[in-house]
């Protein structure tokens, strides 16, 4: 290690006037001087490589985070339309149901209504509330945001209102069963029973009753009643039936008897033509004969008799007036 005791010796001449200048320094020191230097130089580019690095990465990141919260936000504005939309969907449906609701009372007052048209009692169904009811009209006010929670209510009224009208529909259904097997018995029973005009005329000659007989000018009592018409005119079975009678007598002249049962009768007296034998299963209208004037008969007319257990009675009041065609 002797070199390292050596030495350099610097010489500097800064002019020609001025005297020379001499630095003497050990080599040691021009060895481990660049060697810091260089040392440090390294060091310091590693350092910037780093810390550049780092700084890009930092940048990265911070990018990232702000996209991600950006895109939280999109999705919180998102939610909350979300949020508004189904508290809207949840309000039209509590409507929907008070509709629903007041739809069913409809139902159930027109229950009411056929049950008295058959003739049964109607019950004390819950049809007639003292519930207000919201009509269509004028609406206004400050429209307030919801509160927190509300929806909350909100969906368990309408799942209760919901389940209330399931229960109520479920508990309509026997009642309506009920109706319709009356209303099914009402009609089985109307079929049965003349109600409607035996002929398409409904000019009415003779009223059943005391009146003056038309051959002998006698008081005399008349069993049915006449309906003027033409030779040929049809002639309908007033009820559903079985033609128990279809003969030619002096009298009557041509005539058709129906039973209809639970001791119901009817009578057509003086046809033209008869269309039905004994036996025969007639429906309600169905064309049984023709009209005409046959027997004791001073012209072209029905004779119609009513027989209600054995005795007749006056046709007119089973016939339903509003009726048109028969
Ligand atoms: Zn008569």
């Amino acid at each position: 290690m002797k070199w390292m005791s050596k030495t350099f010796t610097f010489v500097v001449i800064p002019d020609a006037n001025q005297s020379v200048q001499q630095f003497r320094l050990p080599i040691m020191i021009l060895i481990v001087v660049p060697a810091i230097i260089a040392l440090l130089a390294v060091s310091a580019i590693v350092f910037f490589s780093l810390y550049s690095k780092h700084s890009s990465f930092n940048n990265d990141l911070q990018a990232q985070l702000s996209a991600s919260a950006a895109k939280y936000e999109q999705q919180l504005t998102e939610k909350e339309g979300s949020i508004a939309d189904l508290q809207t969907d949840l309000v039209q449906l509590s409507e929907q149901a008070e509709t629903m609701e007041r739809k069913m009372a409809e139902i159930n007052e027109l229950e009411a209504e056929l049950k008295q048209i058959v003739g049964i009692n109607p019950d004390s169904s819950p049809a007639s509330s003292s519930k207000i009811v919201v009509e269509e009209g004028g609406q206004g006010g400050q429209e307030l945001p919801l509160p927190d929670g509300a929806s909350d209510s909100l969906a368990s009224e309408a799942m209760k209102q919901y389940s209330s009208i399931g229960e109520r529909l479920e508990a309509m259904k026997p009642n309506l069963e009920e109706t319709k097997q009356a209303v099914l018995d009402y009609q089985k029973m109307l079929n049965v029973t003349p109600t409607i005009w035996p002929a398409d005329s409904r000019k009415v000659t003779s009223l059943f009753g005391i009146r003056q007989d038309p051959f002998t000018g006698r008081a005399t009592y008349h069993n049915g009643v006449d309906i003027g018409g033409r030779t040929g005119d049809p002639v309908y079975a007033a009820a559903e039936g079985v033609i128990i009678l279809s003969e030619k007598d002096g009298t009557l002249g041509n005539n058709v008897m129906i039973n209809h049962g639970r001791g119901i009768r009817t009578r057509y007296s003086h046809l033209s033509k008869r269309l039905a034998d004994v036996g025969d299963k007639v429906t309600k209208g169905q064309l049984i004969g023709e009209m005409g004037s046959t027997g004791r008969s001073t012209g072209p007319h029905l004779h119609y008799e009513v027989i209600v257990n054995g005795g007749h009675v006056n046709p007119i009041p089973y016939i339903k007036a509003d009726r048109e065609e028969p």
